[in-house]
């Protein structure tokens, strides 16, 4: 192999949108388990990892850090909620021109592919079962190691330099997200950052965190290739 390029990649609306089913699920887990209504309406969860918005919720309405117990019972019941609502959600889907460039990149040599998701690991495969997109990702980083989101693109990182037995430098490490929270997080730890304009922001706002690339979704193909043959 090459020196490799390592693809981190955010999960929910960057790869697939799950219709609502992900929001409805800790929605309704955080309402049994807690009593709280609607809790998700009141943060800004996009780009956050899941450990870290069960935090901030607990520290609203109960003024404190969610404790282990509370978070493994909440957790459990979300991941169970979140199989039903996938089920039936209406509007889930893969981002354009996302299962096309992972099969391109999974045929290149010198790619190695990792999820870079603040989701809970076992959420995170759930939500890539239905399309089939797991094969994709062997490894990665996730919201159940870090409540941090650059620890948990660290954690990826050094698992695919196990997988790939090489180092690997973080100019060489892309991190690839659709809101603030992933470009800063990608910086953070010293890799080259590419915003996608599937999720709640614009090309323009995401612009304003200066990532390395901004892309309006992964058919931009062609920007892609020439922003990866600077490497
Ligand atoms: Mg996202």
């Amino acid at each position: 192999m090459n020196k490799p390029i390592l693809f981190l990649f955010d999960l929910d609306a960057t790869l697939v949108r799950t219709g609502g089913a992900g929001m409805l699920a800790m929605n309704q887990a955080f309402t049994e388990y807690f009593g709280w209504q609607d809790a998700l309406s009141h943060i800004s969860p996009a780009g956050r990892t899941d450990t870290s918005i069960a935090h901030e919720l607990s520290n609203k309405y109960q003024g404190r850090d969610m404790a282990e117990d509370e978070m493994g019972n909440g957790f459990a019941r979300y991941l169970g909620l979140l199989v039903e609502k996938l089920e039936t959600a209406k509007n889930f889907r893969v981002l354009p021109g996302i299962r096309a460039f992972l099969e391109k990149a999974q045929a290149q040599k010198d790619y190695v592919l990792a999820l870079g998701t603040g989701n809970l690991e076992q959420g995170a495969r759930i939500k890539l079962e239905p399309p089939d997109l797991n094969r994709f990702f062997p490894f990665g980083g996730f919201g159940s190691e870090a409540v941090v989101r650059s620890e948990l693109l660290r954690i990826a990182v050094a698992r695919a330099e196990d997988a790939t037995c090489q180092k690997i430098s973080m100019e060489r490490v892309l991190v690839i997200g659709d809101t603030q929270h992933d470009i800063r997080a990608g910086k953070e730890i010293g890799a080259r950052t590419v915003g996608v304009a599937t999720g709640p922001y614009t090309t323009r706002q995401l612009s304003e965190h200066q990532p390395d690339l901004v892309l309006e979704n992964f058919t931009q193909i062609l920007e892609l290739d020439r922003f990866l043959s600077g490497f």
